[in-house]
C-alpha cells in the first residue's frame, strides 16, 4: 500500500510496558506496534523502548546487538545496564535490561520483584539512556501508569540537565490501574516524593484528608504531561464524568482528548495471515469456511457429525460459532461470560473462549467450567494465552462476543470484524464507537453488528438471540453482513494522523 509520507518529521519514542507480539498481554502491546508502524510509514523516525524481560522470545527479534551500557539510579546505587536494539515486526525496538532482578520471571507481569519501583527504574533508566547518548526526540510518548513517572523525572530532574527538546504524550488504555505509589518509592527513584503529595499534583485524591503517603502515579502523569490522549471518544467522556481521576482530568481538559485506537492491518490480515489453515478476504471469502471446518475439527466440535469425509460435516458449517477472546478480568464481564456459554449450548450453537486468567479464583472457576463442558461438542474453554489461537478462533468464528462492563476502546470487536466474525458487543466506551446495531434503522448503512446495554442475562440473551436469528434465517444477508464488515477501514492508517497531530501541536518548534 502506498501511503502518503507527511512533510514535516518527527522523531518518536514509546516507552512502553507492552510490545505485540513478544511482550503482550492485551490491547496495550497491539497498539505501541500498530501505531509505531503506521508512524513509521508515514516517515517519521519511530523508536520503542521495552523492559527487556525474560520471558521475552528472543527468535522473534531481529539483529538484536548491544547498544550502551551504562549505570541507571535505583534506591541510592547507580546499576550497571545494558541497552540492546533490535527489530520486532520491522519495527526499531531498544530493551533496557538492568543488572538486578527487576524483568526476571516466566511472565511480562506478577514477577517476584516490585512491579511499581521496576517501573520506575525502567522510566528513569530511559531518560537516563537519551541522557548519555545524547538522543533527544521529539515526542517521549508514555502508556499507562507503568511509564507515568517518566513525565515527573523528565520536567523536575532530567530537563535541568541535557534534555531540552522532548516533549510528553501520555496514552491511557484504561483508567483503572492507576499506579499507588508512596512517598519512599518515589525517593527511590531520586526524586522528593513528599514534594508531589499535593492535590495539583500526584496526592491520591480518594485518601481521607489527601494522605501524604498515598501518591498516585498515572495521575502525576496526567499533570505532568504536555497531552493526554484516551483510547476512544466514548470513553473520554466517561471518565470526565466519573471515577476519582475526573476531577484532574477536567482541570486538565484542555490538553485532553480522545482518539480510538486502530489495529495493526499488518499483523491482523486475513489474506496474508501465518497462522491460518487457509487465507480469504472480503471478495473470496471460502477461506473463512475452512477455517471454521478445521477448528471445529481441531477442537472436537460438533464431532457427532463431524469427520472427515462425512458429507454431514456440512451441518456443522450452519452451526453459530462464537468466539469470546479476552483477559478473564471483571472489567471483561466474566459473568455475562459464562452465562453466553449456557445461552449458546441451550440454543444450538458452539462457543470458544480463549481466556487467561490472573486471579486464583477467577482461574478455578473457569476450570470447573472447562471441565463441565469441555467434554460435550459445543463449548470449549481454553484457559491459557495464545496468539496463534486468537488468529484462528477470529478467522474461524461467526460471531466475536464482547460483553464488558467497560472498554477504553476494545480490539477484539474490531479484529473480529476484519476477519469475518460479527460483533456482538455491549454499548460501553469503545464499542458504541465502532459497533452499530443492525435493528436500528436509523444508521443502517453502517450497521455492522448486535448491541446490548444492560448488564443483565436477559440484556445478552436479547443480543445473541437477534444474532442467531438472523444467522439463521437470512443466511445471504448474513454473508452480505460479513463481506461489509471486513472491509471496514479500522485500520491505524486512518486514525494515526490524529495522533500526529497531537504530536505537532506541543513538539518545541526550532
Ligand atoms: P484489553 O487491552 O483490555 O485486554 P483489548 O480488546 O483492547 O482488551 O485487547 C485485547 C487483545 O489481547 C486482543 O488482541 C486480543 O486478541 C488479545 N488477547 C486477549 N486475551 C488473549 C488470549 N488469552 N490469548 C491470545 N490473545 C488474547
Amino acid at each position: 500500500v502506498d501511503i502518503a509520507k507527511d512533510s514535516d518529521l518527527l522523531h518518536v519514542v514509546h516507552v512502553t510496558a507492552e510490545m505485540a507480539p513478544i511482550a503482550k498481554v492485551g490491547g496495550l502491546g497491539d497498539v505501541v506496534t500498530g501505531l509505531a508502524r503506521a508512524c513509521l510509514s508515514r516517515g517519521h523516525k519511530v523508536d520503542v523502548m521495552l523492559p527487556f524481560y525474560e520471558c521475552i522470545q528472543k527468535q522473534q527479534i531481529n539483529d538484536l546487538a548491544l547498544l550502551t551500557t551504562y549505570n541507571s539510579f535505583h534506591d541510592g546505587n547507580w546499576v550497571p545496564t545494558n541497552a540492546y536494539r533490535g527489530l520486532v515486526s520491522g519495527i526499531p525496538v531498544i530493551f533496557i535490561e538492568p543488572s538486578n532482578q527487576f524483568f526476571k520471571g516466566q511472565y511480562v507481569y506478577g514477577g517476584s520483584y516490585n512491579e511499581l519501583e521496576a517501573y520506575l527504574f525502567f522510566s528513569r533508566a530511559c531518560l537516563e539512556w537519551m541522557q548519555v547518548t545524547g538522543i533527544q526526540p521529539d515526542i517521549i510518548h508514555i502508556h499507562e501508569w507503568q511509564t507515568s513517572g517518566l513525565p515527573i523525572l523528565y520536567w523536575d530532574m532530567y530537563h535541568y540537565l541535557s534534555l531540552q527538546k522532548p516533549r510528553l504524550v501520555i496514552t491511557i488504555h484504561n483508567m483503572e490501574h492507576y499506579g499507588e505509589c508512596s512517598q519512599e518509592q518515589l525517593n527511590k527513584c531520586g526524586l522528593d516524593g513528599s514534594i508531589y503529595a499535593t492535590v495539583d499534583k500526584a496526592v491520591d485524591d480518594r485518601t481521607i484528608g489527601h494522605n501524604p503517603e498515598r501518591l498516585c502515579l498515572l495521575k502525576g502523569g496526567i499533570v505532568y504531561s504536555n497531552a493526554v490522549v484516551t483510547v476512544s471518544p466514548t470513553y473520554l467522556q466517561q471518565t470526565l464524568c466519573s471515577g476519582w481521576l475526573a476531577s484532574t482530568l477536567i482541570q486538565n481538559r484542555d490538553k485532553y482528548c480522545g482518539i480510538l485506537n486502530g489495529i495493526d492491518t499488518a499483523m491482523w490480515n486475513p489474506a496474508t495471515d501465518v497462522f491460518l489453515p487457509a487465507k480469504f478476504n472480503a471478495q473470496r471469502i471460502e477461506g473463512k469456511k475452512m477455517c471454521k471446518l478445521f477448528v471445529q475439527r481441531g477442537l472436537g466440535l460438533g464431532s457427532e457429525y463431524n469427520r472427515p469425509g462425512n458429507i454431514a460435516s456440512r451441518i456443522t458449517d450452519k452451526v453459530p460459532l462464537v468466539v469470546c477472546i479476552t483477559r478473564l478480568v471483571a472489567q471483561k464481564g466474566l459473568h455475562l461470560i459464562t452465562h453466553a456459554i449456557k445461552h449458546v449450548e441451550q440454543h444450538g450453537g458452539q462457543m470458544v473462549v480463549l481466556g487467561k486468567a490472573s486471579d486464583g479464583r477467577v482461574e478455578r472457576e473457569f476450570e470447573a467450567l472447562a471441565d463441565m463442558h469441555n467434554q460435550g461438542s459445543s463449548i470449549r474453554i481454553l484457559l491459557m494465552y495464545s496468539e496463534e489461537l486468537s488468529h484462528m478462533l477470529y478467522a474461524a468464528a461467526d460471531m466475536v462476543l464482547v460483553p464488558s462492563i467497560y472498554e477504553p476502546c476494545g480490539l477484539a470487536q474490531m479484529i473480529g470484524m476484519r476477519y469475518g466474525a460479527v460483533p456482538v458487543v455491549r454499548k460501553t466506551g469503545g464499542l458504541a464507537d465502532t459497533v452499530f446495531d443492525m435493528d436500528d434503522q436509523s444508521h443502517a448503512e453502517i450497521a455492522n453488528g448486535f448491541l446490548f446495554e444492560g448488564i443483565d442475562e436477559g440484556s445478552l440473551n436479547w443480543a445473541l438471540d437477534r444474532a442467531f436469528s438472523y444467522y439463521r434465517e437470512k443466511p445471504k444477508e448474513w454473508g452480505d453482513v460479513v463481506r461489509k464488515i471486513m472491509e471496514i477501514d479500522n485500520s491505524w492508517s486512518n486514525t494515526a494522523g490524529k495522533y500526529i497531530d497531537v504530536y505537532n501541536s506541543i513538539r518545541m518548534k526550532q
